[in-house]
């Protein structure tokens, strides 16, 4: 694609990164064909090769987001669905994420939206705050009709009530800083990893960490939670509020780069484990964040050259021989941000199958569930419909629960199923040992043991 950016535009990094992107776009159009909003929708606009059109013009021309731009660049799930479509190799990771940036700063949204917005960056981070909201929700629940009905903002205040879970589980003990050691029986040590605790993840499911650590633990891992951690900053990212993004990230690379650079013995870090994959795809991306901050450029990317999706760091140990016979058929739904955003395909489902479990693919896998960090609260009419379309080729496949390896999805497909929804971990902790998973309690024990821990 031919672009037309000033020389004085072109010294700003940020432009000349989106100037290289927006030119190898060839425009071929094969994007628009994976695109979940131009399926549902079908207007160019809403497809990745409108939206790069959109974007071109409005950074080329140096214009203030327009309402039109913003609408259809709000509607963009950042699924990356076009990534791996595209045979041209463009980022539309980073162009979007410069877009998104572009519109908080330049353009004034209606005063519910910036109220809303500014909501949702001031509680999801911060898992005190969150779990106080999800209290306060509940209460909310009772009116969600009356809630539903406010003009302009009651459909996305309705959609924050009917994603609150309607038990919340209590504290985890193991999500607390700290080191979880393997267990005296475990084999030889094999090495040290940081486990991001997360923020919504560990008041929503902390049984998926929990799980984790004592699968780490039991194939001879140590995992280190490190002090001064704080949420890795992909939901304020993805609402373009760099400065915010940035400022969380910064206190987690360096609560990590302390670790990694601990001295004594049996110290240091081998990896970075994540158990969500949306948070994996943009702490794997810190290196780029923070390519032209001279204090943090090169931690930034120390740290994204360790950072592993667990079941990444699993597949690179091998897994333990299974201890119970399952035949139980699972569903696996992989997250937009573990396979287009980090390529993530097939180590989950080799993990299950090993694990003894029958894998089933769900049809239509490369669509979005309409998760997509904060989106099924800012855009539900359009989440709602991914949603169903999710659920409804999950429930064809008949499976008897499902397995996924990120929160949010877990979240927003649990709310349109009465199927149980599980992370991989906890499947493969279950099969190598460990409890098997409180999701799956009402499930009917088919699984037979063959031996304990
Ligand atoms: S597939 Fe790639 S090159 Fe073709 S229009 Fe889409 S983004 Fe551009
Ligand atoms: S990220 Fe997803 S929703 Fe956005 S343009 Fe690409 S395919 Fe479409």
């Amino acid at each position: 694609m031919q672009t037309n950016f000033s020389l004085a535009q072109l010294a700003d990094p940020a432009m000349a990164a989106s100037e290289k992107i927006l030119r190898t776009c060839v425009h071929c159009g094969f994007c628009t064909a994976t695109c979940p909003t131009y399926l549902l929708l079908g207007d160019e606009l809403d497809s990745p090769r409108g939206r790069i059109y959109l974007i071109k013009d409005m950074l080329e021309g140096g214009k203030p987001a327009t309402a039109e731009v913003v609408k259809h660049v709000d509607r963009c799930l950042s699924c990356l669905s076009c990534m791996t479509t595209c045979p041209s190799g463009v980022h539309y990771m980073h162009l979007v994420d410069h877009a998104r940036s572009h519109i908080e700063t330049t353009f004034v949204r209606p005063p519910e939206d910036r109220w809303l917005r500014a909501l949702l960056a001031a509680v999801l981070p911060y898992p005190n705050r969150f779990r106080l909201a999800l209290l306060g929700a509940k209460l909310g629940q009772p009116f969600r009709s009356v809630v539903a009905r406010l003009p302009r903002v009651g459909n996305r205040l309705a959609a924050m009530l009917d994603l609150a879970p309607a038990t919340l589980p209590g504290r985890n003990p193991t999500d607390r800083p700290g080191v979880f050691p393997p267990p005296a029986n475990a084999p030889a040590r094999r090495g040290r990893v940081a486990l991001l605790r997360g923020c919504a993840q560990s008041v929503l499911r902390p049984d998926f960490n929990e799980a984790a650590i004592r699968l780490l633990n039991r194939h001879g891992v140590e995992v280190v939670q490190p002090k001064g951690e704080s949420c890795c900053g992909a939901l304020t990212h993805h609402m373009g509020r760099e400065d915010s993004a940035h400022a969380f990230a910064k206190r987690t690379i360096d609560a990590w780069i302390a670790e990694m650079d601990a001295q004594a013995d049996g110290k240091g870090l081998d990896a970075i484990v994540v158990t969500a994959s949306g948070c994996g795809t943009t702490i794997k991306d810190y290196g780029f964040m923070f390519r032209n901050d001279p204090a943090y450029a090169e931690k930034a990317a120390r740290v994204s050259s360790i950072a592993k999706d667990v079941t990444e760091y699993v597949a690179s140990l091998g897994l333990n021989e299974p201890v119970i016979e399952s035949d139980l058929v699972v569903a696996y739904h992989s997250a937009c941000s573990m396979q287009h955003g980090q390529g993530i395909r097939t180590e989950p489902k080799n993990l299950l199958k090993r694990a003894g479990f029958l894998v089933k693919d769900v049809p239509e896998g490369h669509i979005c569930c309409g998760s997509a960090g904060t989106y099924n609260i800012l855009q539900p009419e359009i989440a709602e419909r991914l949603r169903a379309r999710k659920v409804a080729n999950i429930e064809r496949m008949q499976p008897d629960l499902i397995a996924t390896g990120n929160i949010g999805c877990a979240t927003q497909i649990g709310k349109g199923t009465d199927l149980p929804i599980v992370h991989t971990v906890e499947l493969l902790d279950w099969a190598t040992g460990g409890p098997k998973p409180e999701a799956l309690a009402a499930l009917p024990e088919r699984a037979l043991p063959v031996a304990a821990e």
